[in-house]
């Protein structure tokens, strides 16, 4: 069985936690594809290495002594070196990292540092080799990665029976600079990883035993979710829930590789587990018909009228054409027949919205456009939602009897998604009346 293991910044912020996660890959034999993140908070009050490279940066840029902010980040990783004596030397890694930053590095280059030198102190701990992810996670010039040079640099560097560690978050561009990739992107870096060794799992170590099923600062202890789909993992992601990194999906999802959520303060709890197709497991045992329920505050509602709207040709294309042209994406469509209504977030539209509406009067000749503010969108996402007749039925009589005014319904095609808009005051209230009716009393 082949794993790929991606420890997060929590799971390396510390000597403790690095022990752990050396028992917890030492206890299987198939944990031998490590990636990390750069070390974490150790608690509420502690810095991430990699905000404090990037604020160092910052300071070297505006010509500001950044001594006392790199000094931390040198300290947090000798005091790991000294306590679990780890055979490197650290003092020459920071050397090198000042002499470059002396010379004039880059902000990716620096930023970066976080997660090599976890690796290169991990990969020592663990005597695993250290494989430097600029050497073989290439992206093209516009950003994208080259999966496919990826894998080509991968086997050079790799050889058959090697336990290895690789540093996340960042590779190389065709140049060789070092780039990083967006927040959170070590994720995206152990997927890569899984796709292009082919692995049967990859499994994401984070100090979480899964995802939850909504929002533990909204509803009060949560559920996990044990299986999840890609689709559905997908839909909650983009509606608020922040889990995996969004890209992170892909490069695993593309090879079908299953991703599994797990706690290294608790390496027991199954964590979830995140699968192309569910089917089998929901055949095996109860999985709650909705799966998950997440959203967002703040949107706005652009009511447009004119009588026989519906039967006029290419009304939407001149409406949706004023979005365009602001760079704004459209959240969801509503028509009737003398209306419809586009849903935008609020802040990509609220320092426009009187010239766009101008402009919509004059596309679509009607005076007759208004605007709803403060609307909360709420998505329950479930893959099970296409066999369960009555569903949005009894979700809108639940909302409906606790008093709460649903502005907006959609259902998506799929049907793994049913949205609803309320208002914002009723946002937190929705989604725990509708966790305490489906998910708290079930299974
Ligand atoms: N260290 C980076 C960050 O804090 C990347 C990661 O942890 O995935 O965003």
């Amino acid at each position: 069985m082949i794993k790929v293991s991606k420890f997060g910044g929590s799971s390396v912020a510390s000597s403790e936690q690095l022990k752990k996660v050396k028992n917890i890959i030492e206890s299987d034999i198939d944990r031998k594809f490590i990636v990390t993140s750069a070390c974490g908070k150790e608690n509420k009050d502690d810095y991430k290495v990699t905000d404090l490279l990037y604020l160092t940066y910052a300071h070297i840029k505006y010509g500001v002594d950044y001594t006392n902010i790199f000094t931390k980040i040198e300290n947090k990783y000798k005091s790991i070196v000294d306590e679990l004596k780890i055979e490197i030397d650290i003092d020459k890694e920071f050397d090198i990292i000042k002499e470059n930053m002396k010379k004039g590095c880059t902000e990716d280059y620096l930023v970066s540092r976080g997660e090599y030198l976890s690796a290169k102190c991990l990969s020592k701990y663990l005597s695993f080799k250290f494989i430097d992810a600029k050497d073989f996670i290439v992206f093209k010039y516009d950003g994208k990665i080259d999966l496919e040079g990826c894998k080509n640099n991968f086997l050079k560097l790799f050889t058959k029976g090697d336990s290895i560690v690789v540093p996340g978050f960042y590779g190389s561009l065709p140049n060789n600079d070092i780039k990083v990739m967006t927040r959170g992107g070590s994720d995206i870096t152990g997927s890569i990883l899984a796709n292009i060794i082919d692995a049967d799992i990859y499994e994401n170590w984070t100090d979480v035993s899964g995802i939850c099923v909504c929002d533990p600062k909204i509803v009060n202890n949560p559920k996990k979710i044990k299986f999840i789909s890609y689709d559905e993992l997908r839909e909650i992601s983009y509606m608020g829930a922040n889990v995996l990194h969004d890209e992170s999906i892909f490069p695993a999802r593309e090879k079908n590789i299953p991703i599994n959520i797990k706690n290294t303060n608790e390496p027991e709890d199954p964590g979830t587990m995140i699968l192309n197709d569910c089917s089998e497991e929901d055949k095996k045992s109860y999985q709650p018909i909705i799966t998950g329920i997440t959203g967002k505050k703040d949107f706005f509602i652009i009511t447009v009228k004119k009588n026989h709207i519906s039967s006029e040709a290419g009304v939407l294309k001149n409406a949706l054409e004023v979005f365009y042209e602001y760079d704004i994406s459209i959240e969801n469509l509503l028509a009737s027949v003398d209306s419809f209504s586009i849903i935008v977030e609020k802040n990509k539209i609220e320092k426009y919205q009187y010239e766009i509406i101008a402009k919509l009067k004059s596309k679509i000749e009607t005076e007759d456009i208004y605007v709803t503010k403060n609307i909360a969108l709420i998505a329950a996402v479930g893959r099970s939602f296409y066999s369960h007749v009555g569903l949005a039925g009894s979700i809108f009589k639940t909302l409906g009897d606790d008093g709460i005014n649903i502005r907006i319904i959609s259902q998506g095609s799929d049907e793994i998604n049913i949205t609803i808009g309320v208002e914002n005051n009723d946002f937190e209230k929705a989604i725990n009346c509708i966790y305490d009716k489906f998910v708290r009393s079930e299974g």
